[in-house]
């Protein structure tokens, strides 16, 4: 999509009364407890809400990398639910990138066929321009060549979201992708993903601890217990910092976060 084309209508990602529990040695942990939520197209949120609040699962179930206890998930007009794990799979490939916290990058593979990977995989056609772009804008275009041992931490996540994006996803679920970067690696990896919101309409749904990294988002989701508490349009740097300030204070089931 580029920004002169209409966006889609609609969400990109809808989750309904979304649930997971896992069963640890005979006791359930309700990990995502009953969420509804809409991420429309075009729009960065960002996940947040205290460690062990369901942030990671939330992602990995409307990805369609985990499937829900309960609950539906729909990625533009497609109930994942409905889909054969072959065409949950190939939606993934095509539809879906996920910017792991730890990379996930494959040691064996230079970067750039790191990068490829997923496009192989999908079986699309590679666009040569848009590679070179995505390339250039996160950065690794010197790094072809190396294996990831061979990179910082702060370059192999640049690869990790270069990987991301060659397939050119609808939305892009990233987990603490600037979690282990420097705080300069971070500012401009997070000013990538908003432009890849801004330029070309993609849509972003971004955990993070760090009411800096969501201050680049248009929309701040917080989660606690496995639900969500509150729902804030732009919020300042400093409201960010108080919701979660306040949420760390309250009692576990009689947060009120407005
Ligand atoms: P967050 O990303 O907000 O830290 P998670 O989604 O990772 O939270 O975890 C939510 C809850 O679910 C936690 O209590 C965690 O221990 C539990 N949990 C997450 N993944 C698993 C798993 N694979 N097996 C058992 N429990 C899990
Ligand atoms: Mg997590």
């Amino acid at each position: 999509m580029t920004k002169n084309m209409p966006l889609p209508t609609g969400a990109a990602v809808r989750v309904e009364q979304l649930t997971r529990t896992y069963d640890v040695g005979g006791q359930l942990v309700h990990a995502v407890a009953g969420v509804d939520a809409s991420f429309p197209y075009g729009t960065f949120t960002a996940v947040m809400g205290p460690s062990g609040s369901g942030k990671s699962t939330l992602l990995q179930t409307a990805a369609g990398l985990d499937r829900p206890t309960s609950g539906r998930v729909f990625v533009g007009d497609t109930e994942l639910s409905r889909l054969s794990e072959t065409a949950l799979t190939r939606l993934r490939r095509t539809k879906i990138g996920f910017v792991f916290q730890m990379f996930n990058l494959i040691g064996a593979l230079s970067v750039e066929e790191n990068i490829s990977l997923p496009l192989r995989l999908s079986g699309a056609r590679p666009d040569r321009r848009w590679l070179a772009e995505v390339v250039e804008r996160v950065g690794v275009a010197g790094l072809l060549h190396r294996r990831p041992a061979e990179l910082s931490g702060g370059q192999q996540q640049r690869v990790a979201i270069a990987r991301a994006l060659a397939i050119r996803p609808e939305v892009v679920f990233a987990d603490e992708p600037t979690g282990a970067l420097d705080g300069e690696t971070a500012s401009s990896v997070l000013a990538l993903l908003k432009s890849m919101v801004d330029d070309h309409g993609q849509t972003i749904i971004m955990v993070t601890h760090d009411p800096v990294a969501a201050s680049y988002a248009d929309r701040v989701v917080v989660l606690a217990d496995g639900r969500i508490v509150a729902d804030t349009p732009q919020p300042g740097i400093d409201r960010i910092a108080a919701q979660l300030t306040t949420l760390g204070r309250v009692q576990r089931g009689s947060v009120a976060v407005a």
